[in-house]
């Protein structure tokens, strides 16, 4: 996915004229949700390492 900087990263809606381009979301709202996604799929691929770890002890 390509990350429009003059867009929001959560919710794609575009910024106003003004705001900072560097800035990746429009709301401290999305800004939240974003890193709680982020921190989700961190989760999803840690768990995913674990049980590729455990398979791997598992076999004989
Ligand atoms: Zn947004």
């Amino acid at each position: 996915m390509l990350t429009d900087p003059r867009h929001c990263a959560e919710c794609g809606d575009p910024f106003a004229d003004d705001v900072d381009p560097r800035r990746l979301t429009c709301s401290t709202r999305c800004r939240v949700r974003r890193h709680r996604r982020r921190e989700r799929e961190e989760l999803a691929r840690l768990r995913a390492q674990l049980a590729a770890m455990t398979a791997e002890e598992a076999r004989p």
